[in-house]
């Protein structure tokens, strides 16, 4: 055995397992089969702009233990988050909010606004599906210009075929108020990401482009415990099945431009459009510099040899989790931990939680 505990991915999860275990004395490797730290978090630097790598990180939490946890590692500037939509070059402010029903109607009064979506709503006593839900809560109009294009370009999925839970997580407000998150704290670390990870993972062993499954046999003999944050169905070598997941392209365009969309993030919402957001880096940190970094946004069909994303929660793929959940359960030296060993989309701030809930558990049994 050559240290206390290996750890597979040095994404959040793993890098603040790893940190916490360290600081009290014990021997910590961190693996990862990508060639940088940060997970999804991960930001490149690109001449002073910070590129989200992975998509538009934006921090948000209501604790206030959690939000002192990160600022230890970064200065966080606050950050409202209010994208754009764009459906045909008609622009609309989103989350769905009065300026959004002022843009589509011309209404200025909530009263007035709730008419408008009442003229279009098409009932439904239990909708079931999506476009049910959404054509019965928010009406024709909000549906086929917002919801449609945007939700099948992001499922690969018609509307009529997807669960309607999907679409709950949809702020709708009668209010002014086009800030996405309502969290006590909300921010974007200056100067990036990737700063967190350098500083959670200083004087801990990280091996880069490391797979844990190439050499499983080598990993599996060199620690007491492994915290394992890669796919539950890769670990048991799919004996149950595969999960789903939902996946993407990023292509990042680098151009001797000041400004080009004057906001973070835009969401296309037509079909027309192939991508669903474009990201627009150096406004989240408001940086000054006489080019810009623009990525397209583009879901694409899912498959093992992708990049898992967002777990798909749906009875078929939940049914195949509880299986491997068994599993996890008969292992005493394993930590499952991070959305893709548990298979759950968690924002960043509850695996911040959970990782620092598990290694503390897990150092306090420890010395028991
Ligand atoms: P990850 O960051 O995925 O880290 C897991 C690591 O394990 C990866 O680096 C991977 O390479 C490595 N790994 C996997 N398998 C192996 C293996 N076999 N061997 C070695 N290494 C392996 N959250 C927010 O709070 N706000 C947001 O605005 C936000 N936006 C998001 C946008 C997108 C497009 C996505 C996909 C997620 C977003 N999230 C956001 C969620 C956020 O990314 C996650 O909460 C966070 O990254 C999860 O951390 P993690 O450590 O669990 O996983």
């Amino acid at each position: 055995m050559m240290y206390d505990v290996l750890v597979v991915g040095a994404g959040f999860f793993g890098s603040i397992f790893a940190h916490q275990a360290t600081k009290e004395g014990l021997s910590c490797a961190v693996i990862d089969k990508r060639s940088h730290i940060g997970g999804n978090c991960y930001t490149r630097n690109v001449r002073g702009i910070h590129v989200h790598e992975y998509g538009p990180h934006i921090f948000h939490t209501n604790s206030k233990k959690i939000w002192d946890f990160v600022n230890r590692f970064a200065n966080f500037r606050q950050f409202t988050y209010s994208p754009v939509a764009n459906y045909k070059d008609e622009l609309y402010s989103l989350p769905f909010n009065m300026w959004t029903f002022h843009q589509l109607w011309g209404v200025t009064s909530p009263a007035e606004a709730m008419q408008k979506i009442e003229e279009t709503r098409v009932k439904c006593d239990a909708p079931k599906t999506l476009e049910e839900y959404a054509l019965s809560e928010l009406g024709k109009d909000v549906y086929e210009k917002l919801i449609r294009g945007y939700t099948k370009k992001q499922w690969r999925k018609d509307p009529k075929d997807l669960p309607s839970f999907i679409i709950k997580r949809l702020p709708f407000r009668l209010t002014y108020d086009a800030n996405y998150y309502h969290d006590k704290y909300c921010g974007i670390p200056d100067g990036g990401y990737t700063q967190i990870f350098e500083k959670l993972l200083q004087d801990i062993e990280v091996k880069l482009n490391t797979d844990f499954f190439e050499n499983r046999e080598y990993w599996e003999k060199s620690a007491k415990t492994i915290v394992y944050t890669g796919p539950i169905d890769a670990y048991f070598d799919y004996v149950y099945g595969e999960l789903d997941y939902r996946t993407l392209e990023f292509k990042h365009v680098e151009t001797e431009v000041e400004n080009i969309q004057g906001v973070p993030v835009i969401n296309y919402t037509s079909e027309d459009v192939p991508w669903t957001r474009t990201i627009e880096h150096k406004h989240f940190e408001k940086v000054k510099t006489d080019h810009t970094v623009l990525t397209y946004e583009k879901p694409v069909e899912w498959s093992k040899e992708k990049t898992p994303y967002y777990p798909i929660n749906d009875d078929h793929n939940n049914s195949i989790l509880a299986e491997y959940n068994k599993e996890v359960k008969k292992l005493s030296n394993v930590i499952f931990g991070g959305r893709l060993a548990k298979y759950q989309y968690y924002d960043m701030d509850q695996i911040v939680g959970s990782a620092l809930v598990a290694s503390k558990k897990f150092l306090a049994n420890r010395s028991i």
